[in-house]
């Protein structure tokens, strides 16, 4: 979705999003199950616009340790001003207007891709580490078995093991 400057008045606009075409299929390192975003959208000034909003979703990724299927959940709150002011020029204005927690988007041109922003936010709003339990075992760098499923086939030295004799008798 694309909004043009001209459009945004001072009356906040609301907009609800509940499907994930903004998201790449590919290249994202997960996939996203479902989102849906809760956007308010207001004039500030004639150069710039404030977008303030709320994205919660459900991606499906692979464990960090194991590589098995993880489903887990994302959410986050943002708020951006966005405008056509220079850099310099707004560095000036922060001063003034000091909304610490905002990201400040400087356009080139008076329209602003609502979907690079929720892109951006699904990026930041994933957890650093996805896991497909607290305690995942991983693999064995050996052998290769899934440790929270299976058991590790590497040999163990069998000639110091005070186990050998014993199953070497179980064989016979
Ligand atoms: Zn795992
Ligand atoms: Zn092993």
């Amino acid at each position: 979705m694309r909004l043009l400057f001209e459009d945004i008045t001072r009356k906040t606009q609301r907009y609800f999003i509940s499907d994930t075409h903004w998201f790449p299929t590919d290249d994202a390192g997960f996939h996203l199950l479902a989102a849906t975003a809760n956007l308010s959208v207001t004039r500030y000034d004639h150069e710039t616009i404030v977008v303030k909003g709320q994205l919660a979703g459900r991606r499906e990724t692979v464990c960090d340790r194991c590589g098995e299927r993880v489903e887990d959940e994302l959410h986050t709150e943002f708020e951006y001003q966005a405008t056509i002011r220079t850099e310099e020029a707004q560095e000036l204005r922060e001063i003034e207007c000091n909304d610490q927690d905002a990201i400040t988007l400087y356009l080139e041109e008076p329209v602003i891709e609502i979907d690079d922003i929720l892109r951006e936010q699904a990026y930041l709003a994933v957890p650093l580490r996805a896991l497909c339990r607290e305690d995942c075992k991983g693999i064995c760098a050996g052998c290769g078995a899934l440790l929270n499923t299976e058991t590790c086939r590497c040999s163990p030295d069998t000639s110091t093991s005070p186990f050998a004799v014993l199953r070497k008798l179980g064989k016979q």
